[in-house]
């Protein structure tokens, strides 16, 4: 296997495409191959059509560059499953259509509409099926017509041929572009022994629901479809976005294969294929909800994490700058103490021993402040990284990681944000600690309060609104916490961003304070006061990208 890889990956690019165009011509002319029944003309237009699948698949990829193998794809497929049945010309140019529409659709889709091929969001779901729909109907319009205008079809039936082909590709895309996509461009897939199991006994399930639907129960065909839902949607909501694919495609070929065994005419066929089509659709959208709902719930793990390291650290610097700080006065003055009494030895001219010493001793009260010092400096400093963030995204950032504390808390979080701010720079962690910071006091002040049983507004009222707006200098960005809790004590106020000042029976006073020493590290400033209405708002500013404040700070 190691053999193998290692020697694909020396091998000359030539041979490289060489390979791969094989390897896609043989893919589409066997799935071709295999779906090319119930066909309603001689033509490529079948109730299920799964090279479709494959083609939006590399468009979405590749864009216009997947056009030439495309169109070599449907060319070699209409000479080989069906012996090229219309004038080559006719042939080479309704392929051409097909093929360079769905390659300027992957190109638009990602390109302009910013699509991502791995699926990681419902919106790239939901713009692959819309934009597939469109381009389906696009392509089939023109294939169709370029067959009609050569007297294949008479143009009273351009709409119905127009509808099947339609609904064959659009199939195709639903149940098969997924799987191409997931498996060119989702996240690698682990399989584990019970793993496969579980997908065996799923697919059991599948074949059992269908025996179901066209065995014993299958009297009125489609009228028991709905027991392939259980299945897809178990499966969905086990594996996300690749077992939903995989659920999909699986379904598809066990229902075509019980159609083809109990014979069931074209018409029914269609109605069989709609059906599938909202199965897929179902499976997909749960897939994909299910997917980016771990993905979201990993990505607060892995902040909350981050923010907690960084918590600590700054709490730990804060702690040591707050030691400094006291420390400086009473070193001082030690200093200015021994430094006179080195000068009044001298004059007295008293035992030269006690000249000494007293040296030693200004020697060593200067460097413990040469060393306080430092240590000031470096947690003034810190290390950040600073870059352009826009204040939306920062805000949605923490009103999503704030979602367990307000909970835990019973308080509603909303955000405000003036449209169009303009991104402002920093460190999205740092600032990210200041806002949740103020969030979490605002929210322990209102449960703090409710406890107390001080005025509570109820919950609908306990509100913290999280707000950011444009400075008056429009240099600066304002973003602050507002809240309705029952505001701040008397020696708070007095005191408010001095170290260790707290009304909290485990609180260590510290989280104001280092929330002011981020905001100035940013050239930013903080503040805190009480609004009319008794509500309590903490609010900064942060200098704009590009500002000179900005700069200067970074
Ligand atoms: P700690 O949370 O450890 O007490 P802080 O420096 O974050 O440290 O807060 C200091 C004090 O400020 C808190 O103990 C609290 O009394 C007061 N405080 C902070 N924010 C608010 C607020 N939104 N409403 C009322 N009091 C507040």
């Amino acid at each position: 296997m190691t053999d193998f890889r290692d020697r694909w990956r020396l091998a000359p690019a030539w041979v490289k495409v060489a390979c791969l165009t094989l390897a896609y011509l043989a893919a589409h002319v066997s799935l071709d191959w295999i779906s090319f029944i119930h066909e309603v003309s001689p033509l490529n237009v079948t109730p299920w059509n799964p090279p479709s699948g494959l083609i939006m698949g590399m468009s979405l990829v590749f864009g216009v560059r997947a056009a030439p193998l495309v169109w070599l794809g449907l060319m070699a497929s209409d000479l080989v499953v069906r012996g090229l049945p219309v004038a080559l010309w006719a042939t080479m140019t309704a392929n051409a259509v097909v093929a360079a529409g769905y390659g300027a659709a992957g190109w638009m889709l990602r390109e302009r509409l910013g699509l991502d091929p791995g699926l990681p969001r419902l919106r790239d779901v939901v713009l692959l099926l819309a934009g597939g729909a469109g381009t389906a109907m696009a392509a089939g319009a023109g294939y169709i017509a370029i067959h009609t205008m050569i007297g294949l079809f008479p143009w009273s039936g351009f709409p119905d041929a127009l509808l099947r082909y339609w609904v064959g590709e659009i199939i195709g895309i639903a149940v098969l572009t997924p799987l191409v996509l997931v498996g060119l461009r989702g996240p690698a897939l682990r399989v584990s022994w019970a793993g496969a199991a579980e997908v065996g006994a799923q697919g059991l399930l599948i074949a059992f629901a269908l025996w179901l639907d066209f065995g014993p129960l299958g009297s009125a065909q489609y009228e028991h479809f709905y027991l392939l839902f259980l299945p897809a949607v178990a499966i969905a909501v086990r594996h996300g976005l690749p077992g939903a694919a995989l659920a999909s495609v699986i379904t598809q070929a066990g229902l075509i294969v019980a159609v083809q065994a109990t014979g069931v005419e074209t018409a029914r066929m269609t109605h069989f294929q709609l059906l599938m089509l909202t199965l897929a659709v179902t499976a997909l959208l749960l897939g994909t909800v299910v997917s980016e709902r771990r993905r979201v719930e990993a990505w607060v793990r892995e902040r909350q994490s981050d923010l907690a390291g960084a918590a600590r650290l700054t709490e730990a610097g804060e702690m040591a700058a707050a030691l400094a700080h006291e420390l400086n006065q009473p070193l001082s003055a030690a200093m200015s103490y021994a430094r006179a009494a080195r000068k009044i030895a001298r004059l007295e001219e008293t035992s030269p021993r006690l000249g000494e010493i007293l040296d030693k001793t200004v020697a060593q009260t200067e460097r413990a402040d040469r060393v306080i010092r430092s240590l000031r400096d470096f947690v003034r400093k810190g290390r950040s990284e600073r870059s352009p963030l826009p204040v939306a995204g920062l805000v949605a950032d923490c009103v999503t990681l704030a979602g367990p504390l307000a909970t835990r808390h019973r308080v509603s979080i909303a955000a405000e944000v003036a449209p169009g701010l303009p991104p402002v720079r920093g460190d999205a962690v740092q600032l990210q600690q200041v806002i949740l910071n103020l969030v979490r006091n605002a929210a322990e002040a209102m449960a703090e309060g409710m406890a107390e049983g001080i005025e509570d507004p109820g919950p609908r009222n306990r509100r913290i609104v999280l707000f950011a707006h444009l400075a008056g200098e429009a240099d600066a960005v304002v973003i602050g916490v507002r809240d309705s809790g029952p505001g701040l004590a008397g020696v708070v106020e007095r005191n408010l961003f001095a170290p260790f000042v707290t009304t909290k029976a485990t609180g260590m006073g510290l989280g104001l304070s280092i929330a002011r020493t981020l905001v100035e590290g940013h050239g930013g400033s903080l503040t805190g006061r009480r609004l009319p209405h008794g509500e309590t708002v903490f609010e900064f500013t942060i200098p704009v990208h590009g500002s000179d404040a900005g700069e200067a700070a970074g």
